[in-house]
């Protein structure tokens, strides 16, 4: 209770099981009595491309353009864009992330990864030496909340699924500070049985029960590749 909890949602579809799994998570941690903050990136129409317009004002060095240095000095002198600096401040309030998006491509589709380009500026999200559990954005939790077209059997045999957590887990939250929570992963929802999806819509709603209770995982190699 108390709690902020921010949910980045990436699908285009309210109906979608994405969408009913949002929906869930807004009303269980809702009555749980935290508050939650939801940034529809396709309704929002977030701009997932990491250009020039992200720093409104003069640039460092206008003759040779350095997307990650010139975001650097904007965050520093308050020159980002507005988008940039409202998502910045509700992932500055929040305790828990939750980004909540079907599977593109073994990752996240673009408009979340455009986000994660775009929000997690260095100066904000981590610096020079400030890395991984040096990260800037500490005491925070994140949870990758995700659905998928391959079945579960079939990610076991093709390799473990999380291989491709490593780039999002680590590579940005990790890298970045925050704490991991385990993966939510609802396998292949449009080739499940009406019962089997409300089921795992269910499963959903009794993780979040008991989700502050969780402890986050060893966000390590061995995690990933053992
Ligand atoms: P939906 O189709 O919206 O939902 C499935 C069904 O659930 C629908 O019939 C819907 O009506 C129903 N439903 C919704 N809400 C409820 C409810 N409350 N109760 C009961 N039923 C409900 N998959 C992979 O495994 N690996 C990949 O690398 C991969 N890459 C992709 C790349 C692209 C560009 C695209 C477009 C897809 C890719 N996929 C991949 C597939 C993708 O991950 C799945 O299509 C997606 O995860 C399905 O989720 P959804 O929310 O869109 O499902
Ligand atoms: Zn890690």
């Amino acid at each position: 209770p108390g709690k902020k909890v921010l949910i980045v949602y990436a699908h285009q579809e309210p109906k979608s099981f994405n969408g009913s799994l949002l929906k869930i998570a807004v009303e269980e941690l809702t009555k749980q009595g935290c508050s939650v903050t939801v940034s529809d990136l396709y309704a929002m129409q977030f701009e997932p491309r990491a250009t020039r317009n992200d720093i409104v004002g003069h640039l460092h060095n206008s003759e040779a353009f350095n997307y990650g240095v010139e975001t650097w000095e904007a965050y520093k002198s308050g020159g980002l864009s507005k988008d940039l600096v409202e998502e910045q401040k509700k992932v500055q309030e929040a305790d828990l992330l939750i980004f909540q998006f079907p599977l593109f491509w073994f990752s996240m589709p673009a408009i979340l990864k455009g986000w994660m380009d775009r929000v997690l500026v260095q100066g904000f999200a981590y610096d020079l030496s400030k890395a991984y559990d040096g990260g800037l954005l500490q005491d925070k939790l994140s949870l990758f909340s995700f659905t998928t077209g391959g079945s579960k059997e079939k990610y076991a045999i093709r390799g473990d699924v999380r291989y491709l957590l490593w780039p999002m887990q680590h590579g940005i939250m990790h890298f970045c500070g925050v704490k991991v929570l385990e993966p939510h992963i609802c396998y292949a929802p449009e080739h499940a049985s009406e019962e089997k999806r409300k089921e795992m819509l269910t499963a959903w709603t009794q993780r979040l029960k008991t989700l502050w209770k969780e402890e986050p995982i060893d966000c390590s190699p061995e995690w990933y590749f053992k």
